[in-house]
């Protein structure tokens, strides 16, 4: 029987969908994190929901990428729409062409974010862009086996977790092809709505769009953008700056193990940070992806999606990505964070753990060294 705790339980589902009498249910931490509950009065103790947890096995594939590069999609419209350098773009285009299905990440009515399923470019649209929140995948998985039952091509686009539960699922399928994102960590569903909440009450507004991600500002960082009903536009790195203190990650991103070149999916894209270093010929404001071909399936599609951009030849330390060689830290205030978040604001939780962020590390560091003497 599954053991889902804190730190090695990625919330993936997988699971609960496997399991064959319905005995695992996923429910919503404080934190708003999913996790299974096993029903022990139902569970047959067969153990399939063991077998299929990214985290309670070795990992699929391990082995080094088959060959690593940049990529920019041809179309400039293209790529001012997507993240990096639009290789979702291209390479999802090559499965729809197929008459395939393409499973990736939207917001949903209320702007929470899941997987949908898109088999026409208008619906594979709304996946562009990255939604730093988790993605809930667990409705997808019986989808997704209705269009391999139906011989159709499927292409599961997420994190390397979310992959490696997928690829579990329906392990032995070659039809469904994956790929995942360079993942610095996925932050807590709870705090996105929180977010939303604080920000519409704040402008006295509703919400029309929100882009955790503007993929439109990429010269000016990373920024969420909102319309608004009537027609306003607000701009704000407040929730993308609370992202990258770490507070809000899942538990277990801090313990990843799929931060590493060995990845479990066909391909690997991310943003080609740093990529003046050496391919300074390259940069552009535009984007640019990042990319691996992991796997001999993934080199195939390859030599179909040839004429849809420039692809460029590269090494996996031609760009900055740490979360390919180790998890982020978890930081020492998160539990403070996470106090602080009951019981105050989002602007509080701005001014203290974004503005005076080396105010608390000072703190920190003097109590460790008074600590260290005090013991003595
Ligand atoms: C939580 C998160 C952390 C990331 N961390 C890094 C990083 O540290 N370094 C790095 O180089 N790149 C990172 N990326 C990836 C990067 O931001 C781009 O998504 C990637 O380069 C794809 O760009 P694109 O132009 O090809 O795709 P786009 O056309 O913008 O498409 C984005 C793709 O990402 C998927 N996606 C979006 N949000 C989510 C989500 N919450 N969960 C699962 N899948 C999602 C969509 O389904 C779509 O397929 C991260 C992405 C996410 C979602």
């Amino acid at each position: 029987m599954i053991n889902a705790k804190l730190n090695n339980c990625c919330g993936c589902g997988a699971c609960a969908y496997v399991c064959p009498v319905g005995a695992i249910k996923l429910n919503e931490d404080a934190e708003g994190f999913l996790y299974p509950e096993i029903d022990s009065g139902v569970c047959i103790s067969c153990n399939k929901c063991d077998s299929v947890c990214p985290f309670s096995n070795e990992r699929l594939n391990g082995k080094k990428p088959l060959s690593v590069f940049g990529f920019k999609h041809s179309s400039d419209d293209i790529r001012l729409e997507s993240s990096s350098g639009g290789f979702f773009t291209a390479l999802s285009d090559e499965i729809l062409n197929s008459g395939g299905a393409v499973y990736g990440s939207v917001y949903n009515e209320n702007f929470d974010v899941v997987h949908n399923r898109a088999v026409c470019k208008a619906e594979r649209d709304k996946m562009r862009g990255s939604k730093y929140v988790q993605s809930d995948i667990s409705n997808i998985f019986p989808l997704i086996k209705k269009d391999l039952d139906d011989g159709r091509n499927v292409l599961f686009v997420g994190t390397p977790c979310q992959v490696s539960g997928v690829k579990r699922a329906f392990s032995g399928c070659s039809d469904l092809i994956t790929c995942d994102v360079i993942c610095h960590g996925v932050p807590s569903p709870e705090l996105w709505r929180a977010f939303r909440r604080h920000f519409e009450k704040k402008q006295a507004c509703k919400f029309k769009e929100i882009y955790i991600r503007d993929t439109h500002n990429t010269a000016e960082g990373h920024i969420t953008r909102a319309v608004t009903e009537d027609g306003k536009e607000y701009k704000t790195k407040d929730y993308v700056n609370l992202f990258f203190t770490n507070n809000p990650l899942r538990p277990s991103c801090y313990h990843c193990p799929f931060t590493t070149l060995n990845r479990d999916s066909d391909f690997t894209m991310g943003d080609f940070w740093g990529i003046e270093k050496n391919h300074y010929s390259m940069k552009d404001e535009k984007g640019v992806s990042f990319c691996f071909a992991n796997t001999g399936a993934a080199t195939e599609i390859l030599k179909k999606i040839n004429d849809e951009g420039v692809f460029f030849e590269a090494s996996s330390d031609d760009s900055l990505q740490p979360q390919l060689y180790h998890p982020c830290k978890k930081p020492l205030v998160r539990k403070a964070f996470w106090k602080d978040y009951y019981k105050k604001d989002i602007d509080f939780l701005i001014e203290k753990y974004v503005v005076k962020k080396y105010g608390i590390r000072l703190k920190l560091f003097i109590s460790k060294i008074l600590n260290i003497i005090l013991h003595r």
